[in-house]
């Protein structure tokens, strides 16, 4: 019996993608709201714009020849952040849904309103 061998993709929980903006419920950084620019899904962390700066001492190099410092966002946790809805712009739990095509979406728990364009 041919058996699939190939473990089934853990999907990424979806809650927040690239892109979304969301508020910071906890930490240094709470309440300050950004876009998520990158999310680590291996690790379930995003980086925010604006949030967890860290600032880096860069030494000069042949393209920068002054080198100097450079403040940078790092990832937080993703469990730190909750999504703003876009609909109504309360920071937010996700619900998820499926459209008749069988997309899955995700929903405001707050409105009720479909969170992803469509
Ligand atoms: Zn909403």
């Amino acid at each position: 019996m041919a058996m699939a061998n190939r473990k089934k993709m853990d999907e990424p929980k979806m809650r927040i993608k690239k892109n979304d903006r969301v508020r910071v419920i906890s930490g240094k950084d709470e309440g300050k709201e950004g876009k998520v620019l990158r999310r680590d899904n291996v690790r379930d962390m995003v980086v925010v714009e604006g949030v967890n700066m860290a600032t880096r001492h860069k030494k000069p190099s042949q393209n920068d020849p002054k080198g100097g410092i450079i403040k940078q966002e790092t990832p937080i946790y993703a469990s730190k952040v909750m999504l703003v809805c876009p609909r109504c712009g309360a920071a937010t739990r996700v619900g998820r849904a499926f459209l008749e095509s069988g997309k899955k979406i995700r929903i405001c728990k707050k409105c009720n309103e479909i969170i992803d364009r469509t």
